[in-house]
């Protein structure tokens, strides 16, 4: 539902190095026109939730107290966050009384019904690239997927006929701008950068100007995701986001936060961070594939009101895709 299996050339093809994130060695393969989440073939495999809920509602019976006050220890458990879960236990119920309903069934779809407008509400998939150039800028800590997920949304983008070129705004770490080098080749896309500890804002600075002086359709840039401190790491951002606003007034259009799904609510604290001090426009959740939780993109719309505009469902370079709510909600509460 979120993805499709990566065409691996061999199953056991090795990294092109042992480095963790360095991209596979595989070929770059002809660019595919993107498919939504439906008919893909492959689920990420289920959150745990839904079995829980279903299991729940089963044994006590949604009449009961008990079983909705497991249901919230549950959704708390899978990372939908204490008071998110507390309104949306509540609201379900009152759906459900309302529904005339008797059983599980009808108070699981309750629930799913009270996700799907929460999420419904604050818009989503709707990632759209508008008028060249647009220029993209990439937020996250390390280790969250960053420099894999800009990769994918080049190819993405060259999929659908996009010209585009990676900028390596990372310039704290040398292995984060080599490693968007590897990508670019792959990708058969040019990289902007300068060399290890160059001004960020200079990256940027070029980035926007080859996007404009080639006609590119978008730039999309990488920026740290650690300093020194995070104080530190929120002003380069600051200082990233001003040069390309002065530069060319009305970008960044997209600032898109790489969030790992597997660190639970401290990636709703950082999500906070960056929403305040980067103006982040959209999320980005990764490694929806590796956890058994998932709830935080519901936490993400309740509580800071941001898109979930794609999810990653795996490493490989396809692996990602748009976010779909009913197909979200569907895969959040299956069995
Ligand atoms: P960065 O430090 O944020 O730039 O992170 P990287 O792009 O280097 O990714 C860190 C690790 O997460 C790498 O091993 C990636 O292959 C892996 N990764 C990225 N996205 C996904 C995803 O959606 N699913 C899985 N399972 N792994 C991912």
């Amino acid at each position: 539902m979120f993805g499709r299996r990566r065409e691996r050339t061999s199953p056991a093809e090795p990294p092109a190095s042992p480095a963790e994130g360095t991209p596979p060695a595989t070929r770059p393969r002809p660019a595919r026109a993107p498919s939504g989440l439906r008919g893909l073939g492959l689920r990420a495999r289920p959150s745990g939730l839904g079995e829980r809920v279903r299991s729940i509602f089963g044994t006590l019976g949604p009449q009961n107290d008990a079983a909705w006050d497991a249901v919230e220890e549950a959704l708390i458990a899978g990372d939908v966050g204490a008071t998110t879960t507390l309104q949306l236990v509540d609201a379900a119920r009152s759906r459900y009384a309302r529904s005339g309903g008797r059983g599980s069934e009808p108070a699981r779809a309750a629930l799913a019904d009270e996700i799907r407008a929460r999420l419904s509400g604050i818009g989503s998939g709707a990632f759209e690239l508008g008028a060249p150039p647009s220029v993209i800028l990439f937020v996250g800590v390390n280790g969250s997927g960053k420099t894999t997920t800009i990769a994918k949304l080049a190819r993405r983008l060259q999929g659908e006929g996009r010209t585009l070129a990676l900028a390596a705004a990372d310039t704290f770490r040398a292995a984060a701008i080599e490693q968007l080098r590897i990508w670019g080749e792959q990708l058969g896309a040019a990289v902007i950068a300068q060399r290890a500890g160059a001004d960020p804002g200079a990256v940027a600075f070029d980035a926007v100007t080859a996007a404009e002086s080639r006609g590119l359709d978008a730039i999309l840039i990488d920026t740290a995701g650690r300093l020194h401190s995070k104080a530190q790491l929120m002003a380069e951002l600051g200082k990233i986001r001003r040069v390309v606003e002065r530069r060319l007034p009305g970008q960044p259009r997209h600032v898109l936060l790489v969030l790992d799904a597997t660190t639970g609510q401290n990636g709703l604290a950082q999500a906070d961070g960056f929403s305040q001090e980067a103006g982040v426009t959209g999320v980005i959740l990764t490694k929806l594939d590796g956890t058994a939780k998932g709830g935080i993109a519901v936490a993400i719309a309740d509580r800071l009101r941001l898109p979930v505009l794609f999810v990653g469902v795996g490493e490989g370079i396809d692996d990602l895709a748009p976010f779909d709510v009913d197909a979200y909600v569907e895969w959040l509460l299956s069995a």
